[in-house]
């Protein structure tokens, strides 16, 4: 789970991570008061869960409650790649010196947490590892060890921040490896980490995403839930019980089994298409499972083929085709649907499908065939490429 800005500060400061002085705000007088506790100057912060608002607009400096007035109704309602603003945070303005990158994650390949730091900060971080790899300087911990005192600060200086800010940083690292690891986070990640003119170094802005996993052992991690707004496509998903996981693509999927339907996933990129969606309907692919999956990739209006990769095993084909004919009978398609079904009883399966096959169900006897033809008929019924829409 995704924090907003305002919940990663709060989080942070948990564990004792300096940040600046701030409130949030739902509507415009909210946010004058919260700038007149703040005191001015401050800044006005849309909170959404999305990197780059700054370049969008999102982000606006205001001198006095006139100026907060004008940016807070500005920003309230704003749409940012997709996600609307429905809530502010406000906080006292710093003088920036310098800004930095600092993120805590787990290396999977290395098996250790790896903390990321940079003296260029502030900017994408994906474009500094590009263009100048060298100027990140990167840390695997070994979880056992953790991140001491001493480690902090022969990596700050391996990553060159600025003298005065070292000190400071270090002990912010410690304590931000603390919040990563204690905090059950997947990642922590402060960009811009900030140098004041003052001499200060905190954290201009939060990153957090929590590890699921661990909720268990977090029961206040259910207020974050709260505000969490899903996307509508895995909100439905959920409420029909069905694994699903939006994407950006305009091939939807549906498969049986998540290990074939990241195949399936995979396959459609191979073939130069984009996935819409991860589905797996998992073992009973009935007509109420497949009915409920097929609604479900209607309601995504960025969709312009459906590929049904069905494999079966105990699952057999031909309770699968019934399953998709009877589901074709109740949804109404906007999407040409194309099959490929292999396994158990695949033969009957196939043959039931026979006199329902059209320009509209179409069936194919391999995975790639059928990715190919799914990827077809996306890129030809849609005008225009989905992914950049949504973007
Ligand atoms: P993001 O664009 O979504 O990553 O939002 P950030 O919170 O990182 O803010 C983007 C940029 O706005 C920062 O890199 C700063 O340059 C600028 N900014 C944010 N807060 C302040 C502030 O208090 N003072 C000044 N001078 N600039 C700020
Ligand atoms: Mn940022």
């Amino acid at each position: 789970m995704d924090l907003y800005e305002y919940q990663g500060k709060q989080y942070f400061a948990r564990f004792g991570i300096p940040t600046s002085r701030g409130g949030v705000a739902d509507s415009v007088d909210d946010a004058v008061a919260q700038a007149d506790a703040a005191g001015y100057p401050v800044v006005v912060k849309a909170q959404v869960k999305v990197g780059g608002r700054g370049k969008a607009g999102g982000i606006k400096l205001a001198g006095d409650a006139d100026e907060v007035r004008a940016h807070a109704a500005a920003i309230l309602g704003m749409d940012i790649k997709g996600h609307v603003v429905r809530r502010l945070w406000i906080e006292h303005a710093s003088d920036i010196a310098a800004e930095y990158y600092a993120s805590f994650t787990l290396d999977r390949l290395a098996k250790l947490h790896l903390g990321m730091l940079s003296a260029t900060g502030g900017v994408e971080i994906e474009q500094v590892a590009e263009d100048n790899p060298g100027a990140i300087a990167r840390l695997h911990i070994d979880p056992v060890q953790g991140l001491d005192a001493a480690a902090a600060r022969r990596w700050v200086d391996e990553a060159g921040l600025d003298h005065k800010a070292r000190e400071q940083a270090a002990e912010l690292l410690v304590a931000l490896y603390r919040c990563y690891v204690e905090g059950d986070c997947d990642l922590a990640e402060v960009n811009p980490l900030i140098l004041t003119t003052d001499g200060r170094v905190h954290a201009l802005d939060a990153k957090v995403t929590l590890d699921d996993n661990a909720a268990f052992r977090h029961p206040d991690w259910a207020e974050y839930a709260a505000t969490e707004t899903e996307d509508p496509r895995e909100k439905m998903a959920k409420e029909k019980g069905l694994n699903y996981i939006g994407l950006e693509g305009s091939v939807g999927i549906i498969a049986n089994g998540a290990g074939l339907a990241m195949s399936t996933c995979d396959v459609v990129n191979q073939v130069g298409g984009q996935p819409a969606n991860f589905l797996d309907i998992g073992g009973g692919a009935n007509a109420d499972v497949m009915s409920a999956a097929l609604e479900v990739i209607n309601a995504d209006p960025h969709v312009r083929a459906i590929f049904v990769n069905i494999f079966g095993g105990i699952t057999r084909v031909d309770e699968v085709a019934k399953g998709v004919i009877e589901a074709l009978g109740r949804v109404d398609l906007r999407a040409p649907i194309v099959l490929r079904l292999d396994g158990t009883n695949a033969e009957e399966g196939r043959a039931l499908l026979i006199p329902h096959l059209s320009d509209r169900l179409i069936a194919e006897e391999t995975m790639m065939a059928a990715a190919r033809r799914a990827v077809a008929l996306a890129n030809q019924t849609g005008a225009h490429d989905a992914s950049e829409e949504r973007a």
